[in-house]
């Protein structure tokens, strides 16, 4: 057996997609073969969905990678990759899985990679449980930008659960660096903003989700807004923004049937006065998110970096867990009254900043 391999097992942690997902995403950008046992075993449909085939047909296609054991259901996954080369890629996912989430699977490596590139993906761009495409534009983003590369990201079309059908377009140039910063302080809370979106229902839920957002966060009228798209099914979003200097926040909720708008506000609300609670910039979703571009850029350089979160998630610590594995990179965590402190650092005695191979190789 070739000692190169490195097997991962997906029951670790919260054994859901997103193991997976990072394992693609660091087994692309290190050249480093991997074998997955026990996908998803943690979840109720155990095994490849269509979102996580395509985040495995994805990944296989920037990287040219070998692949064995992608189909639906499959509990097994090989993946060998070769050089991961831009360009421009159009993915498309049939069902309302997550497009933000095929994206951000490839980003990392199309970002250390010598060409520019396009990838489209079409899909769920609004979907609960993973993040909406104005989370990656006005929370992830800015700080992935910050990094060295500059990735743009239109919506084009909503796609929401269970009909799908959107479509998302991102452009990306790469940096051959990935440069960490710290992440202490969130800085005032600039522009805040209630948006509540409809598709095919109507106009009048997103209008009571915003007037009664806005009266439990005392927020002025003009922070609010609603908004009618076009999209191939019913769906209804809410979003509350917080920009900051230092690192913004998007929370999310979704309206679902027999839940009223003013339930679904009320949830919303709350979730931003707990955000809003503690002072650490990074909130719960974007400290799993931050994890990974961060652990590259300390990869590279061999440079530590700190942040400061909200309590970290298991999705954060399994994160942690394969940091390692793959990377050598550990996460520190220091626990107090407002959250968590992230250090992100090599491993003692593996202090060799590393290239990924398509750079040292093309
Ligand atoms: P599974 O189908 O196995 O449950 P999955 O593939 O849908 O898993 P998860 O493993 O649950 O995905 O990972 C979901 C990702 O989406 C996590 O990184 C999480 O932080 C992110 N996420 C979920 N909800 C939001 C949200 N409201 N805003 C931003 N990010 C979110």
């Amino acid at each position: 057996m070739d000692e190169d391999w490195l097997d991962i097992d997906g029951s670790r942690g919260e054994g859901g997609g997103q193991i997976l997902r990072s394992s693609l995403t660091l087994s692309l950008v290190t050249g480093r073969p991997i074998r997955l046992l026990q996908i998803r075993a943690g979840r109720e449909r155990p095994g490849l969905q269509p979102q996580h085939l395509m985040a495995v047909e994805a990944a296989a296609r920037v990287g040219n990678a070998a692949v064995s054991g992608a189909t639906l259901g499959s509990r097994e996954l090989e993946f060998r990759p070769q050089a991961v080369v831009g360009g421009v890629y159009d993915f498309q996912i049939r069902t309302a899985g997550s497009a933000t989430l095929v994206l951000q699977t490839v980003l990392p490596a199309l970002s250390l990679a010598r060409e520019a590139s396009r990838v489209i993906v079409s899909g769920g761009t609004h979907n609960p449980f993973a993040p909406p495409c104005d989370f990656l534009q006005s929370v992830y983003l800015p700080l992935f930008n910050r990094l060295g590369p500059e990735v743009t990201l239109r919506l084009e079309r909503h796609g929401f659960y269970p009909a799908g059908g959107g479509r998302i377009v991102a452009e990306i140039k790469p940096s051959p660096v990935l440069r960490g910063f710290d992440l202490l302080e969130r800085g005032e809370v600039g522009e805040q903003e209630v948006r509540a979106i409809v598709s095919r229902l109507p106009l009048e839920i997103a209008q009571r989700e915003v007037a009664t957002a806005l009266a439990e966060l005392n927020w002025p009228a003009r922070s609010g807004r609603v908004e009618e798209v076009g999209s191939n099914g019913p769906g209804n979003v809410v979003w509350a923004k917080l920009v900051a200097a230092g690192c913004s926040e998007l929370l999310t909720e979704f309206g679902k049937r027999g839940l009223r708008a003013e339930q679904v506000a009320r949830r919303l609300a709350a979730s931003v006065r707990e955000y809003l609670a503690h002072d650490a910039p990074v909130g719960e979703h974007l400290a799993d998110q931050w994890l990974l571009p961060l652990g590259l850029a300390v990869w590279q350089s061999g440079q530590s970096h700190v942040y400061r979160a909200a309590p970290l998630s298991l999705h954060a610590t399994t994160h942690l867990e394969i940091l390692e594995l793959f990377l050598g990179v550990t996460g520190e965590v220091a626990l107090s009254a407002d959250g968590s402190t992230v250090t992100v650092r090599l491993r003692a005695g593996k202090a060799e900043p590393r290239v990924p191979p398509q750079i040292v190789n093309p």
